[in-house]
C-alpha cells in the first residue's frame, strides 16, 4: 500500500508540473499589442518580456505588410509616419506567437505661429496638419483648469472672451475622424493692462520715463516717437520689476513721446493710444564745483539758447531752495562755515523752457562732534609722488593740505589743478624754502606773495593759511598777519624714508584733532600714506584740510597766529 500511495504523489507531481509549463506556453500565445498616438511618434506596448526578441510589422494605409523592425523588450517606437495616413501594425515572436493587428490614424498636432493681441482679443494661428479635418483648441487661464475653447475647420481663431490682466495657455489638437493627434506646443498670452504712464521728465542727460506696475508683466516694452511726424519705434526693453528708463539717445530742443507695452511671453498690452510728450531740453554741460576754504565755485558750459541759470542750493539733507538765477555760466559764493555739507545744481532757462538740472555737486562737510585729523605735505609738488598721495585721497574721498614751494609750482601746475579739483586745501610755504625767521621784512613779504599768485592762478585757490620752512615763523606771521600752521606729529618722513616708520609713528601718535606733518617728495611718503590713509578712515577720523579742522575747532584761522592743532 504504501508503495502505491507513494506512486500515486508521484505522478501527482508530474501531472502538476506539466499542466504548469502548458501554462507558460498558453500566455505566450495571447499577445495583446496596444497603440498609442503621440504628437511625432506612434508607440507599441505588448506583454512581452524584457529579454525576448520580437518583429514588429507595419502596413501603411491599404499596402502590404512589411517588418518594420526587430526588438527586444515590449515598446516599439515609430517615428516614420505621415501625418493623415493610416497604420496597421502586429508583432510577432515565432511562426506560432503572434499579436492581432490593430490600426490606427496617424494625426500631428498643429505647428502653432506667433499669435497676435488685438483690442478685441487674441488671434492664434497654426500651419495645417497633413489629413487633420478640423482642430480643437484649449484654453487654461493662469491657476484654472484646462477647458476646451472651441472646434473649427480653419487655421486660426480668434478668442474674442479673453479678460484684461489675464494670461492664458492654449493648446490645439489636430482631429481625423475618430483619431485625434497630441497636443501642440502651448502658446501663452493674453491682453495686459496698459501701464499707466506716471510721468516723463527733463533727466541731466536726456529724458526719464516712469511707468505703473502691471499685473503679470514679465518685461516691458519702451516706444518712442521723434518730433510731431516720427514714425512710432520700439527702443527699449526691461524686465518686469523696472517701472521706469532713462532715454540719453536723444537730442536736445527736440520733443519725444512714449508709450510702454507690458509683455508675458507672447502676452502684450495692446497700445492704448495713451502716450507721454516731452521736450528735450539737457542740463547745462559740465557742470564743476571747486571749494577753497569758504568759498565754493561753480561752474559749467554755456547752454544753447540760454537766456540765464538758476542756481539751486541744498544744506544737509535740507530742502532744495533757489539761491540766485545768473545770466553767466558761473557762480561762486562764501558759505558762513566749513562745516556743514552743501550740495548745489544748476539749470538753464531757454527760449524753450526750463532745461533739466545738472548731476548734484556737493562740497564734503566736517561734523565739528566727529574726530578729525589734517594730513599736511610741504615742499612739494613732486611730479609722480604727489600724484600717487592724490590718488590715495581721491580713492578713499579723503582731503589733505599741501603746503607748496612757490619756485616749484609751475612746472608741476597740474599737481595744484588736481588738489584744489579733489577739494584739498594749497598752502603757502614760501617761494624759496628761505628761513622766514632770519630774512629781510621785504624779502619775507615776496616770498608769500609770490606763492600766494602762483597758488591763485593755476589752482584758482586763494591760499589763506602759510607754514614756515623749518617751523622757524619769527616776525614773519605779524608781518604777513597771515595764520602759520604747525604741527603736532612730526613723521620725521625727510629723515627716515622708510614707509613702516612713518606708519607706525602716525598709528602711534594719532588723536583726534592732529595735524601730520609729511613731505610729498618721497615715494617712501607716498607708500606711507596709501596704508595710513584707508587705515585713519576705518579708525573714525574724518581726513580733512586744516582750514576746516580750524573752522570747527576754533571759529577759524586768525592772522597773525600759530596754530599747532585742532583738538576739541
Ligand atoms: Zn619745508
Amino acid at each position: 500500500m504504501k508503495r502505491i500511495k507513494r506512486l500515486i504523489s508521484l505522478m501527482a507531481l508530474v501531472f502538476i508540473g506539466a499542466a504548469m509549463l502548458s501554462g507558460v506556453s498558453a500566455a505566450e500565445e495571447k499577445l495583446s499589442l496596444k497603440l498609442s498616438v503621440k504628437a511625432e511618434s506612434i508607440e507599441l506596448t505588448w506583454n512581452g518580456s524584457k529579454k525576448e526578441s520580437y518583429t514588429v510589422y507595419k502596413k501603411t494605409g491599404k499596402g502590404k505588410f512589411v517588418k518594420a523592425d526587430r526588438v527586444t523588450g515590449k515598446k516599439y517606437t515609430d517615428k516614420d509616419l505621415e501625418s493623415g495616413e493610416t497604420y496597421t501594425y502586429y508583432i510577432k515572436k515565432s511562426k506560432k506567437v503572434r499579436s492581432e493587428q490593430k490600426k490606427t490614424v496617424y494625426v500631428a498636432p498643429p505647428k502653432m505661429k506667433k499669435s497676435s493681441v488685438g483690442s478685441k482679443g487674441v488671434t492664434l494661428k497654426w500651419n495645417e496638419s497633413d489629413g487633420a479635418e478640423k482642430y480643437i483648441i484649449y484654453r487654461r487661464a493662469e491657476g484654472g483648469k484646462k477647458k476646451r475653447l472651441a472646434v473649427t475647420d480653419e487655421n486660426s481663431y480668434k478668442d474674442l472672451s479673453v479678460k484684461k490682466g489675464v494670461i492664458y495657455t492654449y493648446t490645439v489638437k489636430s482631429v481625423r475622424g475618430e483619431a485625434v493627434s497630441a497636443s501642440s506646443s502651448a502658446v501663452r498670452t493674453g491682453r495686459l493692462t496698459a501701464p499707466e504712464l506716471i510721468s516723463l521728465s527733463k533727466s541731466a542727460d536726456g529724458l526719464r520715463l516712469k511707468w505703473g506696475r502691471t499685473e503679470n508683466a514679465e518685461k516691458y516694452a519702451v516706444y518712442r516717437k521723434k518730433g510731431e511726424k516720427g514714425k512710432w519705434k520700439k527702443i527699449a526693453s526691461v524686465n518686469g520689476k523696472t517701472f521706469s528708463y532713462e532715454d540719453k539717445n536723444v537730442e536736445d530742443r527736440v520733443k519725444y513721446s512714449y508709450y510702454v507695452r507690458a509683455q508675458a511671453d507672447e502676452s502684450r498690452s495692446i497700445y492704448e493710444k495713451k502716450s507721454i510728450s516731452q521736450l528735450c531740453l539737457k542740463a547745462p554741460d559740465g557742470f564743476t564745483l571747486k571749494v577753497s576754504g569758504k568759498k565754493i565755485s561753480l561752474d559749467w558750459k554755456k547752454t544753447e539758447g540760454a537766456e540765464s541759470y538758476q542756481v539751486y542750493r541744498q544744506t544737509g539733507d535740507g530742502k532744495w531752495k533757489k539761491v540766485k538765477t545768473v545770466k553767466a555760466d558761473k557762480y561762486s559764493e562764501a558759505l558762513k562755515s566749513t562745516g556743514n555739507k552743501v550740495s548745489y545744481k544748476v539749470r538753464a532757462v531757454t527760449d524753450k523752457g526750463k532745461t533739466a538740472f545738472t548731476a548734484v555737486k556737493s562740497n564734503r562737510g566736517v561734523d565739528p562732534s566727529k574726530p578729525m585729523v589734517a594730513l599736511t605735505y610741504d615742499d612739494g609738488p613732486h611730479p609722480v609722488n604727489t600724484h600717487r598721495i592724490l590718488d590715495a585721497l581721491e580713492k578713499h574721498g579723503a582731503r589733505a593740505t599741501f603746503f607748496v614751494v612757490g619756485s616749484r609750482v609751475t612746472d608741476y601746475k597740474d599737481c595744484l589743478e588736481r588738489q584744489a579739483e579733489l577739494g584739498c586745501e594749497i598752502a603757502n610755504h614760501s617761494f624759496s624754502h628761505t628761513t622766514l625767521s632770519v630774512s629781510k621784512d621785504k624779502t619775507v613779504r615776496e616770498e608769500i606773495e609770490k606763492t600766494d599768485a602762483l597758488i591763485e592762478k593755476y589752482s584758482g585757490q586763494k591760499p589763506v593759511l602759510c607754514r614756515a620752512p623749518g617751523g622757524s615763523v619769527g616776525k614773519a606771521a605779524k608781518l604777513t598777519d597771515r595764520p602759520f600752521i604747525h604741527w603736532s606729529v612730526d613723521t620725521l618722513d625727510w629723515q627716515s624714508r622708510s614707509c613702516s616708520k612713518v606708519v607706525s609713528h602716525i598709528r602711534k601718535n594719532v588723536r583726534d584733532g592732529s595735524i601730520i606733518l609729511m613731505h610729498d617728495l618721497y615715494g617712501s611718503t607716498a607708500e606711507a600714506s596709501e596704508i595710513i590713509i584707508p587705515w585713519l578712515i576705518s579708525e573714525g577720523y574724518q581726513l580733512v584740510t586744516v582750514s576746516e579742522m580750524l573752522e570747527a575747532r576754533s571759529g577759524g584761522a586768525d592772522g597773525g597766529k600759530i596754530y599747532y592743532n585742532g583738538y576739541a
